[in-house]
């Protein structure tokens, strides 16, 4: 299996003045990570990659993973497994309801296999014993926990870095992201030259154990960098909740640059990076790359929510 390493993948100068950000002092460049693969969604081909290779390298026939029912992860793997040749089975959380959503479709229609997990069998998706369970009922599969974040995971995180680096040399400073398990936060920390940090914006409330979490990860790669933050003020209530504010600043936000953002994480990733320049949070002069993570396959299973709230203007 040839993974795919040489893409290229479009740096947009944000223009802050159209933003309504009056900040000659920092400048905005924006990794596209979006357009990265013309069929997979953003970071989460990242958090795929080393995963595939190790199902390669093991021989295993499958690969079984988790997700909600608009997740962009068991979207991406569907779609993985159809270019790359792999069988996939995505356990879904609660019910597959029909018709399937968008996000469902597509995956069934790339091929992959949907079980209904019930919440409560869900819950135990990173317990031992499930797990077992799951290996005896899928033999040969390579088992990959919720939203690709293993230490496969990290590893694949790291390499945007080196993606940016080539790209980019060295004119940044700060790279900002959003976070939901802070997976790609900790892969992107672990391979940051001296001088450089990473900041997340949480897209998840009461996430207690985030930052450790993120020592964790950084840890699966024996990495231990500490240049990195967690920004906690810009999840407008919490995973997926949004608001009307939240909306139509993404779409005032689309209108400025032509960049579309998925409500669940770089709407808010943004709104807080373009707030925080605001409040002067940033030295003068300093360069950042800030991270669109994809997820827009996910929006279609929002239209109706975002089209209330823009004519609600
Ligand atoms: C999964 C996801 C994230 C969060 O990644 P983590 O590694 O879990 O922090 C961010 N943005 C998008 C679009 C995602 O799909």
């Amino acid at each position: 299996m040839e993974l795919a390493t040489s893409f290229s993948v479009a740096l947009d100068n944000l223009d802050l003045g159209a933003l309504g950000v009056v900040s000659e002092a920092v400048s905005v460049k924006v990794l596209r990570l979006d357009q990265y693969m013309p069929d997979m969604s953003g970071n989460k081909y990242f958090k795929l990659k080393h995963n595939l290779a190790k199902a390669t390298a093991s021989g295993a026939e499958q690969i079984v993973s988790f997700g909600g029912a608009y997740s962009n992860h068991l979207h991406a793997l569907a779609l993985a497994g159809r270019r790359y040749g792999f069988k996939t089975v995505g356990l879904v959380r609660g019910e597959i309801a029909e018709p399937m959503n968008p996000t469902l479709a597509d995956a069934s229609a790339a091929g992959m296999q949907l079980v209904a997990l019930t919440r409560s069998q869900y819950r135990q998706r990173h317990d031992q014993d499930f797990l077992v369970q799951l290996q005896r009922r899928w033999p040969r599969a390579l088992i990959v926990p919720e939203g690709g974040s293993n230490a496969e995971g990290v590893l694949g995180c790291g390499d945007i870095v080196d993606l940016l680096d080539d790209q980019l040399k060295s004119d940044y400073d700060i790279i900002t992201l959003p976070c939901g398990t802070g997976a790609t936060l900790a892969g992107i920390a672990s391979r940051l030259e001296p001088g450089r940090s990473v900041i997340g914006f949480a897209a998840l409330k009461d996430q207690g154990a985030l930052d450790k979490d993120v020592i964790d990860f950084q840890a699966m790669v024996g990495a231990s960098n500490t240049r990195w933050s967690i920004e906690r003020r810009y999840h407008f209530g919490g995973y997926a909740k949004v608001n009307a504010h939240l909306i139509q600043f993404a779409e005032s936000f689309r209108k400025a640059t032509t960049i579309e953002l998925d409500p669940v994480y770089n709407a808010k990733s943004f709104y807080g990076l373009l707030s925080e320049i605001k409040r002067g949070a940033f030295a003068p002069g300093t360069r950042i790359v800030a991270i669109h993570t994809g997820g827009l396959q996910g929006v279609r299973g929002m239209r109706e929510k975002i089209d209330q709230f823009v004519s609600q203007r």
